[in-house]
């Protein structure tokens, strides 16, 4: 029996996180995911053995890693993802924040024909709104944000985390891609860093900047 639509676009929704996340650490573990999709570790029990079987997934001591026909699979689902999310943005006028959630929505039920077109039609784009990179295998000279030290200037190039009020709070600071920082200074235990953005100063946690990458312009000097 075929997957109804629904299951396809939940399968769809997993490859795609397991994707990301392996792009961003080491090893993608199910509770990773259960937190990625606000989902229970039952449900991403029962999802895993359907991907296992389907010969889309592995698990291995390692963790969770895609064949090769799970991983064309996910990065096609990035593809029209990023996509997507440039039209909310660049052409629909929709905030932001709120890029992603459509996007979502959206993603699995885009042909490939309307894929082609889509892409065409908004200049091939390579970065979402937040700069994530449409084809995650391209080499990624970022760094998070929170391993910067005091002197160091740098270009913001990607939100690594699209959640609607983590995005809300990045905007109102004014750090999105594009945007040229310095780091001030750091508090003690792990406190916030401070940054500096034109003639603004903010603080930032460190957790936020964990989730900010930057490419450095200036190293501090070191004596
Ligand atoms: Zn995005």
């Amino acid at each position: 029996m075929a997957d109804s639509p629904q299951t396809t676009a939940a399968s769809q929704e997993y490859l795609e996180w397991i994707y990301r996340l392996s792009k961003e650490q080491s090893t993608v573990q199910p509770l990773d995911l259960a937190r990625a999709l606000s989902v229970s570790s039952a449900s991403v029990t029962a999802m895993l053995k359907r991907l296992v079987a389907g010969d889309l997934i592995e698990r291995t001591q390692r963790g969770i890693t895609l064949t090769p026909e799970g991983q064309q699979i996910a990065a096609g689902v990035v593809r029209r993802h990023t996509l997507l999310e440039r039209l909310a943005t660049d052409v629909l006028g929709i905030p932001w924040e709120k890029a992603d959630e459509v996007a979502c929505q959206l993603e699995h039920y885009v042909t490939d024909e309307v894929e082609e077109r889509l892409a065409a039609f908004l200049g091939n784009p390579t970065t979402c709104p937040h700069g994530q990179r449409i084809d995650l295998e391209s080499p990624d000279p970022s760094r998070p944000l929170c391993e910067l030290g005091p002197g160091e200037t740098a270009e913001v190039v990607r939100i690594s985390d699209e959640d609607r009020e983590f995005l809300s709070y990045l905007a109102a600071l004014g750090v999105r891609p594009g945007v040229r920082l310095r780091v001030e200074s750091l508090a003690p235990f792990n406190g916030p860093m401070t940054i500096t953005i034109g003639e603004s100063r903010h603080a930032i946690g460190r957790e936020a900047a964990s989730r900010v990458r930057v490419t450095i312009e200036t190293q501090a000097e070191t004596q």
